[in-house]
């Protein structure tokens, strides 16, 4: 899950991490006002969308009177930012943050993240700040400083002080430094977090170590034991076919492609992906209906992936173990009597119930192409494109 900027920056300053000064508004008129009681003659509004770019973008200004502030906002409120990591269709912009502008001597890029090959928390760092970390990555590849946190102890002052050396941080800075890097990992570890960035982190003119952006991603199986960071979800920013799907107990991803997939277990579905791609086909979406699967379940799983307009044939793909395979065709059945759809439906079967899974596909009368193996049945998604099937041009909505 991940969170917006001044929530971010919140959690990071209760871990000892220095924040300018700021506030969150909903209008341009609560902008003006949060701008006058923070004080000062120069502003920075930011707005709050999850993703990151939104410099380049026009999502960040910095303002000198009230006036320009009630303008820049104007411009945002309602909008959708468009950045480099928002895909076309951009984020909405529903809250602004205004701070204090500050003045900044240095820019520095700090990031925290879980690195599965050495599974340990990895800190990355980079004098470069201010630049996207692929960028650096790819530019300026000799200023990246990587260091391992070990798990039995946890980072330590003596680490965070060589990061900080590393990195060029002068002498009389260099407590502040190790402060914000231990108040990162601290965060990081103690919330489950699986990203922390701040980027820019500054040096100000006045030689004090601030993070003027931060960005926080948690784990979402780890979000039960932490309430005050799960009640921090802003659906606004969800795709919301994944959210949609989340609320109804599926694990759905949306991908490019226009196959869509109703699969049970994760590991079948990653499976089906790759037979749909080894077939010649694009995959429209990734979805897990999960073991026990009623009829009702499978109805809903079936409107969901009709849901995305790309969608050009469907491949239901069931092995049974804990699912019954007439429960799953039970399913298909309600779901294509009740919304009748305009693609090719592919239906492969395997396990328990099964001939009586195809009896009650074969009964219903439904145009339903039955697949044996796992590439037969994505042979005949493929297929089935190709022959030009009309095109369900409004799909019905959950
Ligand atoms: P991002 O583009 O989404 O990563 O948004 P950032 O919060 O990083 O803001 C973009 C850029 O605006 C930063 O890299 C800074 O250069 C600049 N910026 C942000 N806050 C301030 C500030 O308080 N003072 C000044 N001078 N520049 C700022
Ligand atoms: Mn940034």
């Amino acid at each position: 899950m991940d969170i917006h900027e001044y929530q971010a920056k919140e959690i990071l300053a209760s871990f000892g991490v220095a924040i300018p000064p700021g506030a969150l508004a909903y209008s341009p008129e609560q902008a003006a006002y949060r701008a006058r009681e923070l004080g000062g003659d120069r502003w920075i509004v930011k707005a709050q969308v999850h993703a990151g770019g939104r410099g380049k973008a026009g999502g960040v200004k910095l303002c000198d009177s009230d006036h320009e502030i009630m303008e820049a906002t104007e411009a945002m409120f309602g909008q959708k930012l468009v950045t480099h990591q928002t895909g076309a269709e951009g984020k909405g912009i529903y809250r602004v943050y205004v701070e204090g502008a500050v003045p900044i001597a240095r820019e520095i890029y700090l990031g925290f993240v879980l690195d599965r090959g050495s599974q340990r928390v990895m800190i990355v760092a980079s004098s470069e700040g201010g630049m996207d970390i692929e960028d650096i990555s790819a530019q300026k590849p000799e200023t990246i400083v990587r260091s391992a946190v070990e798990p039995a102890v946890g980072l330590r002052e003596f680490q965070a002080r060589e990061i900080a050396f590393a990195l060029g941080i002068p002498a009389p800075l260099v407590q502040q430094m190790v402060r914000t890097l231990m108040g990162c990992y601290r965060a990081f570890r103690d919330l489950d977090a699986t990203m922390v960035e701040i980027n820019p982190l500054v040096v100000t003119g006045d030689s004090r170590i601030m993070a003027l952006d931060a960005k926080m991603t948690f784990d979402d199986n780890a979000l039960f034991r932490h309430p005050q960071v799960s009640e921090l979800r802003d659906k606004s920013q969800e795709d919301p076919r994944e959210s949609r799907a989340a609320d109804r107990g599926l694990s759905y991803v949306g991908l490019d492609g226009n196959i869509g997939c109703i699969v049970n277990g994760a590991g079948l579905a990653m499976a089906t992906m790759d037979t749909i791609k080894l077939a010649g086909g694009e995959p429209a979406n990734f979805l897990d209906i999960g073991g026990g699967a009623t009829p009702e379940r499978v109805a809903k799983a079936f409107r969901l992936v009709m849901s995305d307009k790309n969608v050009r044939a469907v491949l239901v793909n069931i092995f049974a173990g804990i699912n019954r395979c007439d429960w799953v065709a039970e399913g298909v059945v309600q779901a294509l009597t009740a919304h009748p759809v305009e693609v090719p439906v592919v239906v492969r079967l395997a396990g328990t119930n099964v001939e009586e899974g195809r009896r009650i596909l074969e009964r219903s009368g439904l145009p339903v192409i039955a697949a044996g193996s796992l590439m037969d049945a994505a042979q005949k998604a493929v297929s089935a494109l190709a022959d030009k099937t009309p095109i369900l041009e409004k799909a019905e909505a959950i």
